[in-house]
Parts: C-alpha cells; structure tokens; sequence
C-alpha cells in the first residue's frame, strides 16, 4: 500500500461514506490552491485519496488489495485520473473539481486518455497454480479498422476546423464557488487537431474510434491468488489523437474440493479414524498434478498435527512449495456394543 488514504483524509478505516465526503469537503475547502490556506500538492493528495474512498467499489478494492485498477494510484495525478468518483451530486465538490481542470491550476493540461476498462475472469484452482491462457471476446471502443483512427475517407482531404478555427482548443469561462475560472478545453469537433477531413469515415462516422469486438489472450502467470488483477497496457478504450487506456483483468479462482492454498502451500484436511490415529496409517494422496503419493503417517501425539510434504506445492520459480495434511483426529460417532466392552479394556490400561 503506497499511501494511506484513510490517514490523508483524517478518518477511521470504519468511517460511513457520508463521513468520508465531508471529511474531503472539508481539507478541499482548506486546501483548494486559491485559499489562504491553499497548498496544491495536500489538494491533489486528498482529491486523490477522496477518488477511491469516496466511491464505495474502488474503496472495497483499496481495503482488499491496497489498490485500484482505475485509481489514483495507477495513472497518478495528471495521467488518466479519474474524476467519475467525484459526481456524487455535491455542487461543492463539483465547483472544485471543475476549477482544477484548466488554467487556475497551474495550467496542467493531462494528456488525451482513453478509459481504463476492467473484466472479470474465472479459473479453476488448478489454473491458478499452474497459470494458463485465457482467450477472451471482448466489445470495447478501440481504433477504427477502416480508417486507421484517422476518421477519414480513404481518399479525402483535410480542412480546418470551424469550431476552434484550426487552433484545436476553445476557451471556456466557469463559475464556481471560489470565483471565475477561465478554462481552456480541447476542441471536441477535431479532438485537438484542428483539422477535420472533408469526407468522414463511414464506419466510425469520423470518430476515429468505435466499438467493435475484439479477441484478447491473457497470460495468467502461475501462483496468481484470488482477486488479483492483471494489468494490459493499451489495452483499454481507445481515444483519437490520444493513448489507449488499459485493461485490467481481475481475476477470480474457483474453489477446490481438496485442496486450500496458503501462500506457497497447498493445504489438505485429513481427518483420521481414531485406531488410524493411535497407529499410524498410509495415506494415499493425489497431488494437484495427479501424481500419486503414499504419505506415512506415524502415530499422532495431539488430535491436531500438520504434516509437511516436501514440493508439489505452488511453484515459486525453480522450486516449489509444499502441500500439508492437516491431520486431526475424527471420533467414531456410534459404536457396536463390542466396540463399546473394547473402550472399557482401553480404559482400563489407563487410555
Ligand atoms: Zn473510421
Ligand atoms: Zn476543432
């Protein structure tokens, strides 16, 4: 975890979201640069922290993995932030937010993003000790085929754009609660060009970009745990005259029916008849490879004992982890009246 954001923003782990907005409200309003009390960099930094906890599904991934896949964290400030966490309906913070987008901040223009997108992905436990490939179809806004992302006819010329008069910006005046900002914002009709081609792209309609399907190979790398998240760069949504964002795929790991993964082991629960336990046994284990082993056991001194074999655990490089048997003991839940006059003669040597 790189940054705390609960202590950037002065609350408790358990804080309710309401408290969580007015706590950003209030180190925004003390923070905001055109304030007195204005310091940019503890503005960003709690504009940032407030992007994850005050958006209850990046705050759940933040308290689970320590991060986000479209966070703060990932692009930083300046590169593919993302404000979505910020429309909550507050005007207050709208007005903020607003007023840093453009000149009265420093100037900062972010460069031309294309959305981050996420997926989900299932495997079997199997997979995920192993690793595998995963082929995925997926729909998403990516470079127009047809043209090349140009947005133009194969054979048409460029002319300059009327709405910003080739210069690819506009200017924009915007109210907010600290006081007039004069914002300038990228032309929208040429995305920044300043030209526009005299016949558009069929496809795309001059967009450059459009929604078309997609087949993906994911390398998902052996030992990945549940939950973890594979970041594709360029991958995600494509922007015109702009970088691709990513993709990020999450990963979700089917249970097993025998094994459990504790870091670099595999754990198994054996629980052992009760003469097993007093003697000692075989055990005929399957590992997750399929390969069978005859494990010994000696007789157990506790009802509880983790017994270790060496390798056939999750593969760390060129070695491999270990798979331990939990052994405990499993009381007989009936027994026959002969069984019964046998514990007596148990009982009398003292057992
Ligand atoms: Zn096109
Ligand atoms: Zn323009």
């Amino acid at each position: 975890m790189s940054k705390d954001y609960y202590q950037i923003l002065d609350v408790d782990k358990s804080a309710s979201q309401e408290d969580v907005k007015k706590a950003f409200r209030k180190l925004a309003q003390k923070y905001h640069p055109d304030r007195k009390t204005g310091d940019e960099a503890k503005f960003k930094e709690v504009s940032e922290a407030y992007s994850v906890l005050g958006n209850e599904q990046k705050r759940k991934e933040y308290d689970s993995y320590g991060r986000t896949f479209a966070g703060g964290q990932q692009g930083g400030f300046g590169g593919g932030f993302d404000f979505s966490g910020f429309q909550q309906g507050d005007i207050n913070i709208d007005d903020i937010l607003r007023g840093f987008g453009g000149a009265g901040f420093g100037g900062g223009q972010r460069p031309r993003r294309g959305r981050d997108i996420s997926m989900d992905a299932e495997i079997t436990f199997k997979e995920s000790i192993f690793g595998t490939e995963k082929k995925i179809l997926i729909a998403k806004v990516s470079k127009c085929s047809e043209c090349d992302g140009s947005g133009a006819e194969k054979d048409s010329e460029m002319e300059t754009c009327t709405a910003c008069n080739g210069q690819g910006k506009v200017h924009e005046t915007r109210n907010s609660i600290f006081g007039t900002f004069q914002t300038v914002a990228e032309c929208s009709t040429c995305a920044g060009v300043g030209k526009v081609p005299k016949k558009k792209c069929k496809a795309c309609a001059g967009a450059g970009v459009r929604k078309q399907e997609e087949e993906i190979n994911i390398a998902i790398p052996a030992g990945i745990n549940d939950g973890e998240m594979i970041r594709m760069g360029g991958l995600g949504e494509a922007i015109k005259n702009g970088q691709a964002g990513d993709l990020y795929i999450k990963v979700h790991v089917a249970a097993h029916e025998t094994f459990k993964r504790s870091g670099a082991n595999l754990v198994v629960e054996v629980p052992l008849k009760l003469t097993d336990a007093l003697q000692g046994t075989l055990y005929n284990l399957t590992t997750l490879d399929e390969k069978k082993l005859e494990v010994k056991i000696t007789p157990m001194k506790k009802t509880e004992e983790v017994l270790r074999v060496k390798g056939h655990g999750v593969p760390q490089g060129s070695v491999r982890g270990d798979i331990l048997l939990r052994l405990t003991v499993s009381l007989p839940q009936k027994l026959t009246s002969e069984a019964k006059k046998l514990v007596g003669q148990l009982k009398e040597h003292g057992l």
